[in-house]
């Protein structure tokens, strides 16, 4: 696996590549990476001939500065976890290489972005759009694989990659859980002992939402004993718990067709996400 950290080094092997008639495959993470990353970076070798994962801690999709201080870096074991899969590329561009002197354009997708982390995160899916528009450019991508753990970024990336015209196909992979249910993220890393016994819990109010809205409940009736289940465990605040249209991400309070149900709380100073799918009743 190549370290490849400027755009102009990346383009001379990817032509290359191009040149011999072979598909590119590329996963974005921000790295310390786990099962989840790992999951899109097998699916990217089992559909393309070349595959480029991408590592940028990408400083305009933070609305936090603290948050984006204290996200993990460590290039050095995510190379060590990414080494079985025989990568082609390992491209993490210097900050120059994506935000040059000067740089003054932002991508912003309206619709999929608004509500949910649009609404909680001001200006975070603009940071996202703008940098995987850019990924998305220098890698020369046929294909790239998005987490469905992140599902509204994976609309706006879908709605993007369409709207302007890139020739890159977006696909999403399914969430990888932890045994005890919950979602694997890079954040996890950040929750203290009893916090990470407590976690699982957000996943456990999801399927238990779930199960109620196929019994034909609506999310206004089950919304009550959820927020008392977080708070009796400990957790902080609920930036949001809804159920929205898989398909445009439209608010919705029962399952009267194919739908998601999101949610993002507070636990030990850390915000997770989460999200499953709920077929119509
Ligand atoms: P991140 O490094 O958090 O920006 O994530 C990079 C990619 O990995 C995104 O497409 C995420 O949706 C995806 N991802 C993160 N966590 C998971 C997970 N638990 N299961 C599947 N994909 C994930």
């Amino acid at each position: 696996m190549k370290i490849i950290r400027t755009k102009a080094a990346l383009r001379t092997l990817t032509d290359e590549w191009s040149r011999a008639g072979q598909t590119i495959g590329v996963v974005p993470t921000m790295g310390a990476l786990h099962a989840g990353h790992l999951s899109l970076v097998g699916e990217a070798k089992a559909k393309t001939d070349r595959v480029i994962v991408t590592l940028f801690v990408n400083p305009r999709q933070f609305n936090n500065p603290e948050d984006l201080a204290n996200y993990p870096r460590t290039e050095d074991s995510d190379s060590v976890k990414l080494a079985p899969f025989a990568v082609d590329v390992l491209y993490v561009p210097d900050p120059d290489q994506i935000y040059p002197d000067g740089f003054s354009t932002s991508v912003s997708v309206s619709g999929v972005s608004e509500g949910l982390c649009g609404a909680a995160r001001p200006g975070h899916f603009d940071g996202v759009a703008t940098v995987v528009s850019k990924l998305l450019l220098q890698t020369a991508a046929d294909e790239a694989y998005f987490g469905e753990k992140d599902y509204q970024q994976l609309q706006v990336v879908t709605r993007l990659a369409q709207d302007l015209d890139l020739k890159t196909r977006i696909t999403g992979c399914p969430t990888v859980r932890e045994p005890d249910g919950l979602a694997m993220s890079s954040r996890n890393l950040r929750l203290g002992e009893e916090a990470r016994k407590i976690a699982p819990v957000v996943y456990h109010v999801l399927t238990d939402i779930a199960e109620g809205l196929a019994r034909g409940a609506s999310l206004s009736e089950l919304l009550p004993d959820a927020r008392q289940t977080l708070d009796k465990a400990g957790f902080g605040t609920l930036d949001y718990l809804e159920l929205r249209s898989a398909q445009d991400l439209e608010p919705m309070d029962s399952a009267v067709r194919p739908a998601r149900l999101f949610i993002a709380v507070w636990l030990d100073g850390v915000r997770l996400i989460d999200n499953i799918p709920i077929p119509s009743a």
